[in-house]
């Protein structure tokens, strides 16, 4: 198999290659590289030494190029997709079409891939032919990953949650701004943080005037200020006052589930509002389920860290969870963190829980790379 590969570079791309690198993914298949904006140069040194791999970047546009792939696999982002996968198609391209982005998810020929999830939905798809296999949205991956056992012991009758998502959601530009503006607040008041006896009232007046100053090109990926502050939207506005990630959560949920229109079961009523908040990596989500039966804590417990290798069940202690249940502690690793588990005030049947994943993990990368290796089985 001749595996194309196509926005390696970013945030999500970035983070595939080391993981592929990690699991000797590369020399299963050849590997030819592509780019949009670097054509014709030759790969990154990291990359050259790698098994089966063509030395030089292809034009991510050039369709002939990717026809002679059997499976193109990319993290370019949804425009990417928008423009090349429906010219691919009609040229006659019939391979195996393997994507981060959100364009192709809700399409009937679309599976969402989330294997230690819905292995059974991707097993029934490659017997059915099916040829796209695209990522989840971040934030319901990586929930499915921490609390997905108590969809599959069908015990939510509803679930919300509130997220608190990272700035690299938005990809390596977004993140590279949040930093510059972190050091731009600090650098206005250095020297106020310098003097032990300087006002904090001071500081604060300084820090505010320089968040609302900032400069349109200070704020081109955000659009407002992030550090220091928060943004209650994330992604398009639909129109009818919910964001199209928080519709996602529900729709993509469902979907991966096997649940909602097109699915015998019904789709479980689930809402969100999704924060944008001032982390470097990992989605944080503050969940509220409403179980059709009381369930002991315990038995909840014990489903939910027996659900899947990667979950980390974290005691609600003040401790555990200021140590363990930290963007700080989750990046960088496959671990999903699941804490603050606690039955609410509304009643016995109502369960709080609280979930952080490394969103470009679970959330992107790591669905991706097992979906090729299920291709190669
Ligand atoms: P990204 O970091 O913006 O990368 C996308 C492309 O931008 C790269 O492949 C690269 O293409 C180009 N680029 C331009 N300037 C760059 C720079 N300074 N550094 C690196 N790349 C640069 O986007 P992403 O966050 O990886 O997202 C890709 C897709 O995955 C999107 O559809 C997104 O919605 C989805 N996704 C993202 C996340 C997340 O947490 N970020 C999670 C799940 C899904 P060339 O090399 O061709 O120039």
């Amino acid at each position: 198999m001749r595996v194309g590969l196509v926005g390696w570079r970013g945030m999500v791309g970035s983070v595939l290659m080391t993981r592929m690198v990690e699991e000797s993914d590369f020399g299963h298949f050849e590997a030819r590289f592509f780019s949009t904006s670097n054509a014709g140069a030759m790969l990154p040194t990291s990359l050259v030494g790698l098994p089966k791999v063509e030395p030089r970047l292809y034009d991510a546009h050039d369709l002939s190029a990717l026809q002679e792939c059997d499976v193109v696999l990319t993290c370019q982002g949804s425009d990417y997709t928008k423009e090349v996968y429906e010219p691919l198609r009609q040229a006659g391209w019939s391979g195996y079409w393997i994507d981060a982005a959100k364009t192709l998810r809700m399409r009937d020929d679309a599976v969402v891939v989330l294997d230690p999830v819905n292995q059974p939905v991707i097993d029934q798809a490659l017997n059915k032919g099916i040829k796209n296999f695209i990522g989840g949205n971040c934030t319901v991956s990586c929930m499915l990953m921490a609390v997905g056992a108590l969809y599959k012991a069908g015990l939510v009758e509803f679930m919300t949650a509130t997220t608190y998502q990272a700035a690299s959601g938005g990809g390596a530009q977004h993140m590279r701004e949040l930093l510059s503006q972190m050091g731009t607040l600090n650098a206005s008041v250095r020297q106020l943080l310098d003097d032990p006896a300087s006002a904090i009232l001071e500081i604060d007046r300084q820090v505010l005037a320089t968040q609302q100053s900032l400069s349109a090109e200070q704020t081109q990926h955000f659009l407002v200020p992030l550090a220091g502050s928060l943004i209650p939207w994330i992604d398009a506005d639909r129109g009818d006052g919910t964001s199209l990630e928080e519709w996602k959560g529900g729709a993509e949920t469902n979907k991966i589930l096997g649940r909602g229109p097109g699915f015998n079961q019904p789709a479980i009523p689930i809402d969100s509002i999704c924060v944008r908040i001032g982390a470097m990596r990992c989605h944080s989500q503050s969940l509220m389920f409403k179980l059709n039966k009381n369930v002991p804590l315990k038995d909840i417990e014990q489903m939910i860290a027996e659900d899947n290798p990667w979950v980390r069940l974290i005691a609600n202690t003040k401790e555990d969870s200021i140590q363990e249940l930290t963007p700080v502690k989750v990046t960088g690793s496959l671990n999903i963190a699941v804490g603050r588990l606690r039955k609410l005030a509304m009643g016995e049947q109502y369960l709080g829980a609280f979930t952080i994943g490394d969103q470009l993990l679970w959330g992107a990368a790591e669905p991706l790379r097992r979906m090729l290796r299920i291709l190669m089985r």
